[in-house]
């Protein structure tokens, strides 16, 4: 199956249980605490396939969506284009929703590149001399945190990850679509036992790398540059698939 079909099987399971768009972790939108220009946001995000994506490839992972970002970039259009994609499934919306999804990362990386986590995930795809279109992208948490919630209701940054991962655990999506190498922005030790992905003992596959998302430290990896471990990684990626 082309990994195109296994995404689209993956992201309507992510937008739709539960049922309600508005809801994942946290239960919602609080109406007493939260700004409401998020009130009425999707709140789980599937991520993003490129058009040249292929079993092999590399799966880009965050931690977690920064709304004022993901929202900055995505704006309303493709939400619109993700309520018609859910509410009416055809072969038809499965091709408007890829395109609007394309359309609108696509879009965004350069401008999301500018800045840690991504310009970490930038410099890396370089390394491994790809191209945005031949990745994939998903955050470990599907849903965004809200910004305005006050401290102390909000839920723990890990505890979150948590959740949302066992609803949509990062190794069911490797499964379908078969990265060779993931690259995860978050090191912390909390996060990488609840994250687990299952490596296959005969292809040594997929490769795994996580690494420090954010801080002073951000691409660090083992108390390593990015510029030092990210060449050894590509070149660990391109020698299993015999390049
Ligand atoms: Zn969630």
């Amino acid at each position: 199956m082309h990994p195109d079909k296994k995404w689209l099987k993956y992201a309507r399971e992510v937008l739709q249980a539960p049922p309600d768009l508005l809801k994942c972790c946290d239960g919602g939108n609080p109406s007493n605490s939260s700004d409401p220009a998020h009130a009425a946001r999707i709140r789980r995000w599937p991520g993003y396939i490129g058009k040249r994506y292929a079993i092999g490839r590399v799966l880009l992972v965050g931690a977690i969506h920064n709304p004022a970002k993901l929202f900055q970039a995505i704006g309303n259009d493709l939400e619109q284009e993700i309520r018609n994609w859910v509410e009416e499934p055809s072969a038809g919306s499965d091709g408007r929703y890829l395109d609007a999804v394309r359309r609108s990362y696509t879009a965004a990386y350069e401008e999301w590149a500018k800045k840690t986590v991504w310009k970490n995930f930038k410099c890396l795809l370089r390394y491994c001399k790809l191209g945005f279109d031949e990745v994939a992208f998903t955050n470990l948490a599907k849903c965004y945190l809200e910004p305005q919630r006050p401290q102390g209701k909000r839920v723990d940054y890990a505890e979150f990850v948590r959740r949302c991962n066992s609803h949509y655990p990062i190794n069911d999506l490797c499964e379908a679509i078969k990265p060779a190498l993931v690259l995860i922005a978050s090191e912390a030790k909390k996060i990488t036992e609840m994250t687990p992905i299952k490596v296959c003992t005969e292809s040594s596959l997929p490769l795994v790398y996580r690494f420090v998302n954010a801080g002073p430290k951000h691409g660090q990896r083992n108390g390593e540059p990015i510029k030092q471990w990210g060449p050894i990684a590509a070149q660990h990626y391109r020698n299993a698939l015999g390049r």
